[in-house]
């Protein structure tokens, strides 16, 4: 068996109005993630690391923010799909593990629903980990939310 992972990393702004959507669960709050799609952070970092473990370049390559058929989409939608381009190259996920990167709010209350919709999405258990910003970068100032992903995968 063939055992390869990929990294992936994302960003989102905090802004007004807008949701604040990780791994398909909404969180209350005062603000959310701005962005093209659903600014799903999570589940982008996620995409993409699935996607460099397949060899297949990035998401942005997979679905360009410059599509308005991606505008407002639903993420885990994305990383679905994803999942079988990597399929058809020939891998399958195995195991993912993220860490959010977020001042507020607490990711706790919602850790075992966005790793439920994570793992249906990818195929293969997710675990999540939340870190704060200690005040410090663009993260402890409440500026955006960060995550980072590593997903390994197999030959299928
Ligand atoms: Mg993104």
């Amino acid at each position: 068996m063939s055992i390869r992972s990929g990294i992936g990393w994302d960003s989102h702004r905090l802004a007004p109005g807008r949701p604040l959507i990780l791994g398909g669960v909404t969180l209350e709050h005062d603000r959310g993630l701005d962005g093209h799609s659903d600014a799903d952070v999570l589940a982008h970092a996620l995409t993409d690391a699935l996607l460099g473990a397949a060899g297949l370049d990035d998401i942005g390559a997979h679905f360009p923010d410059t599509d308005p058929a991606f505008a407002g989409a639903d993420s885990l939608v994305l990383l679905r799909e994803a999942v079988a381009r990597a399929r058809a190259a020939g891998f399958a996920p195995t195991f993912a593990d993220t860490t959010v990167l977020m001042e507020r709010p607490k990711l706790g209350p919602h850790r075992a629903a966005i790793r439920a919709n994570l793992t249906e999405a990818l195929g293969a258990p997710v675990n999540v980990k939340a870190s704060t910003g200690e005040g410090i970068g663009f993260v402890g100032r409440e500026e955006g939310v960060a995550a980072l992903a590593v997903v390994t995968v197999h030959n299928v």
